[in-house]
């Protein structure tokens, strides 16, 4: 399993897991045009991608969905309510056109919708040959927002961004993946002094906002173990947190919870696409 992360924020979220059989794009939030030149210093097309998944319908997740959702031999795993909103978007702004292909890959069973029920948390596993994924509910300002968790021969990789929290029924599923994927959004403080308008501020911080550098660290305290060897801290603001806060609360916190980090490889994800990481064999 070979991980690529084309662009991680707010203003795009995009990137490529490749097992030895798929090619799995994850968000389509920079433009198609970007996603081709990503994909090209990797011997890569758009045709080489077998499945794009979608965690929720914000633009910076979005972007080139009505673009790639036209190849022709493309899946599509997306949540039932994401999918809902944006083909709802798409008939009030007379732009259900670009949605076309919509219909006919729900004919097709080209659109896998997963749906999560409230109350209980549900996680639907989806198999793909030997690759399993399981579907992450999330608390986000979106419809039904979701995140993922990658298995292959007991090898895990999770991937969370875009939640005010994550769920405390979730916690044994994620725990000891071999990486990690997961936001650290904001210091709080830096957020809160920013000239943002207060009810975005309060969106942020609330719990269908986004995750702060604290509780991420937080939750990777409680999450890694002895098998996890790479954490990506992703959709980090560009305006409301710095690369230093991040590693310093990171410091803090595994101190403070006697995390051993010594066999971990840390990365800061932005906007800039980063190398290949191999995950796992
Ligand atoms: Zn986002
Ligand atoms: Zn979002």
């Amino acid at each position: 399993m070979k991980y690529t992360v084309f662009s991680s924020g707010s203003a795009g979220n995009c990137s490529l897991l490749k097992t030895n059989e798929l090619n799995i794009l994850i968000d389509a939030g920079i433009s198609k045009k970007q996603i081709e030149e990503c994909l090209s210093p990797l011997n890569m097309s758009l045709n080489d991608i077998n499945y794009l998944l979608i965690t929720h319908e914000h633009i910076d997740h979005i972007r080139a969905f009505s673009q790639l959702i036209k190849l022709p031999n493309l899946k599509v795993i997306i949540s039932k309510g994401t999918l809902k909103w944006i083909t709802d978007y798409a008939r009030e702004h007379n732009k259900i056109k670009d949605l076309e292909n919509i219909s006919y890959k729900l004919q097709t069973n080209m659109i896998t919708e997963v749906k999560r029920i409230d109350d209980t948390i549900m996680y639907p596993t989806i198999n793909i040959n030997t690759l399993s994924i399981s579907i992450l509910p999330l608390f986000h300002d979106a419809r039904e927002p979701i995140g993922f968790l990658f298995e292959e021969d007991n090898k895990k990789l999770c991937y969370i961004t875009d939640t005010g929290y994550v769920h405390s029924d979730l916690m044994p599923l994620i725990y000891n993946c071999d990486a990690y994927v997961l936001e650290s959004n904001h210091d709080p403080e830096l957020l809160m002094a920013s000239d943002r308008p207060y009810y975005t501020k309060l969106r942020i911080i609330g719990d269908h906002g986004h995750i702060s550098n604290e509780d991420s660290m937080y939750l990777l305290s409680k999450s890694i173990g002895d098998k996890t060897n790479l954490v990506m801290h992703a959709h980090v603001s560009q305006e409301c947190n710095l690369n230093i806060l991040i590693e310093n609360k990171r410091k803090e916190v595994f101190k403070q919870y006697n995390v051993d980090d010594k066999n971990i490889d840390f990365v800061i994800l932005g906007l800039a696409p980063t190398k290949e990481y191999l995950i796992w064999k």
